[in-house]
């Protein structure tokens, strides 16, 4: 199968949706007391300096400290690719590594600078190779 040549970051797949219903869930039990603030706002220092530097502001609110806009952190993995991941910061940068390595996946990762709020949002790439076709 062809592969994408340009990488829609605004799209919406299968993918995705369980991503949402794992965050809802996640909301919906830090909020009746379930889960701990320190279990899902946990942020590691890596990622924290990636959120920082290299993070895209995104439009909504953080959902636990409420205080602070969330940023988008973009993440290629890949058996030739770093084992934490390497962090993109361009829609160029996640094509260009997708070209080089046929068997990256791109995810995308909300943060929240303030209080270490930290979800997989979104897997952007690819969605025609390995498990990810089947
Ligand atoms: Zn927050």
């Amino acid at each position: 199968m062809e592969r994408q040549s340009k990488i829609d970051i605004s799209g919406v797949n299968e993918r995705t949706v369980d991503f949402v219903l794992a965050r809802r869930a996640l909301l919906r039990a830090f909020g009746r007391g379930e889960v701990l603030k320190t279990e899902i706002c946990d942020a590691q220092p890596e990622l924290m300096r990636a959120a920082l530097n290299l993070g895209k502001p995104k439009s909504s609110i953080c959902p636990i400290c409420r205080d602070t806009k969330l940023v988008s952190v973009y993440f290629a993995f890949g058996p030739k690719l770093p084992a934490h991941g390497r962090c993109l910061n361009s829609e160029s940068e996640i094509d260009s590594i997708l070209s080089r390595h046929i068997d990256a996946k791109v995810y995308e990762v909300e943060v929240c600078l303030n209080c270490k709020w930290n979800h997989l949002d979104r897997l952007l790439a690819p969605f025609v190779f390995g498990e990810e076709s089947a």
